[in-house]
């Protein structure tokens, strides 16, 4: 569903990716951990075609996300084409970036309103049915605003399932949260992961979290995949002396 091939990023001299290649399985949940300024975020910043590679292909589904077909040459993607990937990944944010002006149920309207095509009626259903899932029906007409974290995260969350994404990125979602508020949010997201065929990548420094749901965790170290494995090996045998470090300092 989601492949890196020989991906290098670049900003300035800095190689923040240096060759990365890895695939990941449709319906797939899999994780990426590793310190500080390996180069976690960049990868999602990538798939949400915020940056673009260096060098490299990143494929979505079969298809380049960066490039485009043209006869059997691949060209650099244009905007239109750009867009068209862009709408198969959704993203979860640490700081919920949900519109402070708009009430809970416009929130998660709101873009399949405008870039599906989809009725008020229509995406006015589907909010409902998503805010009952995260667990918030009752709160579809407040602001944001008069919510906790916890429960803006699961605004955030609704508003990305609303867009029926094949590809579903977390960024760091509960670094933002109170302690007490973690739980609730990764339970949740648990209950996604296992109940639909969604494919995540969720780069997280909840150990825990990406032992429990993870059918594979990447240990990235200076823009690259050191070690690939699923949990239970990962956490309790990981191979590099690296990975080894790395989880000592944070477990
Ligand atoms: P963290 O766990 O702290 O979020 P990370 O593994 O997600 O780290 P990235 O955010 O991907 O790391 O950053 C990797 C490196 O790229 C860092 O050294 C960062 O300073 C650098 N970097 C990221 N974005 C830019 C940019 N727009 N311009 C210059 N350097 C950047």
């Amino acid at each position: 569903m989601v492949e890196f091939a020989d991906v290098v990023k670049r900003f300035g001299d800095t190689t923040v990716l240096d060759e990365l290649s890895f695939t990941v399985a449709p319906g797939e949940f899999v994780s990426l951990i590793g310190p500080s300024g390996s180069g976690k975020t960049t990868i999602l910043r990538l798939l949400m075609t915020l940056e673009r590679v260096t060098e490299g292909t990143i494929s979505v589904g079969g298809e380049p996300l960066s490039h485009m077909r043209r006869g059997d040459r691949l060209v650099p993607a244009d905007d239109k084409h750009l867009a068209a990937a862009r709408r198969r990944i959704g993203m979860v944010f640490q700081q919920f970036n949900l519109f402070p002006n708009m009430s809970v149920l416009r929130n998660i309207t709101e873009a399949p309103i405008r870039v599906l095509g989809q009725s008020r009626a229509e995406a006015e259903e589907r909010a409902r049915e998503l805010l009952d899932l995260v667990g918030l029906g009752e709160r579809a007409g407040e602001h944001p605003s008069r919510l906790s974290g916890g429960q803006q995260q699961r605004v955030a969350i609704a508003r990305a399932l609303a867009m029926r994404p094949d590809v579903l990125l977390l960024d760091e979602v509960t670094s933002a949260l109170d302690p007490e508020l973690v739980a609730g949010v990764l339970d949740l997201l648990r209950d996604i992961a296992t109940t639909t065929d969604i494919t995540f990548l969720c780069v997280t420094h909840e150990m825990g979290f990406a032992r429990k749901v993870s059918d594979r965790v990447l240990m990235f170290d200076h823009g690259r995949v050191i070690e690939d494995a699923p949990p239970e090996r990962l956490f309790t045998a990981p191979r590099e002396e690296r990975t080894r470090e790395f989880l000592h300092a944070v477990l």
